[in-house]
C-alpha cells in the first residue's frame, strides 16, 4: 500500500466516528485508521509513505512513479479519497495556518477563547462547529441557504448548541485580515443582497471535497467533479485498475460506504489477478504483456 503523508486520510482529521458498525459508542477516527492498518500489517501488508507523482496504465504492467522510485504492477486499487474545497477567495490560501482552516480537528486548539466562524451546512460544518465550543469562545455557522444539510441527528446537536450560533442564506464575499492573519470577513446575505462584517480570530471552511484524480486525467473514465466511473462494483474503464472509497463515490461517502468498496476491490482485484491468463512472474502470453522480475 503506498500512502500519502496523512496516511488515513479524512478520518484521520475527524472526531468521532458514531456510525461504524462495530463500536456502539463511536470511535475516534485517528483510532479506526491505527486499527485498520495493524490490521493489514497482520495480513502482510507492506506500507510505503509518498506521494505518487506519475502513474501509467497504458500499458501493463501498469506504472507508478514515486519521484524517481518506479512501481510496477498487475492490477491496481486506487482510493485516493478527496481533498476539502475552498471557496475560491483571493486570500484564503495565503492565510493558512493564520486563521484559515480546512480541518477543525487539527487547529482547533489554537483558537481557546477567539472567535471563529464555519462555512457550510453539512454533516463537516456542524461536526466541526460543535468541535470548536470546545475552545472558541464564540463559533458562528455561515450557511448559503436557510436550513442545514447535515443529517439529523448531528444538525440537531448544532441547532440545539448555545454555543453555536447561525447566519443563514449567507455567503462570505471576503476574508479581512492584518499581517497577523484573520481578524473577520464580509458576508452577503443572498436573499436581501445586504453585506455586513463580522469580526473573527477563524475561518474554518467545510463546503465538502473534490476527489484526488488529477493522477489520471485522459487515463481513466470520470464525471464532470472527477469521480473515477466504475461498474461491476469497483472496475473502472481499464481491467485491472479498480477504484474504491470517495475517489468514485459521489453519493455517500461514509466510511463503512468507503471501506466496503475497499472490500469489493480486493475481492475483484483478486479474482482479476486469478483470472489472468499467464504466470506474471515469468513470462507474457497472448501479448498481454511483458513482465521482468
Ligand atoms: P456536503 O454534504 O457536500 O456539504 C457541503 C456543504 O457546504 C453544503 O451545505 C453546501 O451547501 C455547502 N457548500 C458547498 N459549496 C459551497 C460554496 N462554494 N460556498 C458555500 N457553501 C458551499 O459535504 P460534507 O459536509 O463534507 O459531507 C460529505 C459527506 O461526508 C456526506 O456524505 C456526509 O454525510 C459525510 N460525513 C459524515 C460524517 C459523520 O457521519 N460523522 C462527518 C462528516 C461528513 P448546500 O447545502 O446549499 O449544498
Amino acid at each position: 500500500m503506498i500512502h500519502g503523508l496523512q496516511p488515513g486520510g479524512q478520518l484521520t482529521t475527524t472526531t468521532a466516528v458514531d456510525n461504524y458498525p462495530g463500536f456502539p459508542e463511536g470511535i475516534d477516527g485517528p483510532d479506526l485508521m491505527e486499527n485498520m492498518r495493524l490490521q493489514a500489517e497482520r495480513f502482510g501488508t507492506k506500507f510505503v509513505e509518498g506521494e505518487v507523482t506519475k502513474v501509467d496504465l497504458q500499458e501493463r504492467p501498469f506504472r507508478i512513479w514515486l519521484g524517481e522510485d518506479l512501481y510496477r504492477c498487475l492490477s491496481l486499487i486506487i482510493s485516493t479519497g478527496a481533498s476539502p474545497k475552498l471557496l475560491g477567495l483571493g486570500n484564503e490560501e495565503s492565510l493558512y495556518g493564520r486563521g484559515v482552516s480546512v480541518c477543525a480537528t487539527c487547529d482547533g486548539f489554537f483558537f481557546r477563547d477567539r472567535e471563529v466562524v464555519v462555512v457550510g451546512g453539512g454533516d463537516t460544518a456542524v461536526e466541526e462547529a460543535v468541535f470548536l465550543t470546545r475552545f472558541a469562545k464564540k463559533v458562528t455557522i455561515i450557511h448559503r441557504r436557510d436550513s442545514l444539510r447535515a443529517t439529523p441527528v448531528l444538525a440537531d446537536r448544532a441547532l440545539g448548541n448555545k454555543a453555536i450560533s447561525f447566519k443563514w442564506d449567507s455567503a462570505i464575499t471576503e476574508i479581512i485580515n492584518d499581517e497577523q492573519g484573520v481578524t473577520g470577513i464580509r458576508i452577503k446575505n443572498l436573499k436581501t443582497g445586504k453585506t455586513s462584517e463580522l469580526t473573527c480570530d477563524g475561518v474554518f471552511i467545510a463546503i465538502g471535497h473534490l476527489p484526488n484524480t488529477a493522477l489520471f486525467v485522459d487515463q481513466l473514465e470520470m464525471d464532470d467533479e472527477g469521480h473515477l466511473l466504475t461498474k461491476n462494483g469497483t472496475e473502472t474503464n481499464i481491467s485491472g485498475v479498480f477504484a474504491a472509497g470517495d475517489v468514485q463515490d459521489l453519493q455517500f461517502r461514509q466510511a463503512v460506504t468507503a471501506a466496503g468498496t475497499g472490500c469489493m476491490a480486493a475481492i475483484q482485484a483478486e479474482r482479476f489477478l486469478d483470472d489472468l491468463p499467464y504466470d506474471p512472474t515469468l513470462s507474457c502470453k497472448k501479448g498481454i504483456c511483458k513482465v521482468k522480475g
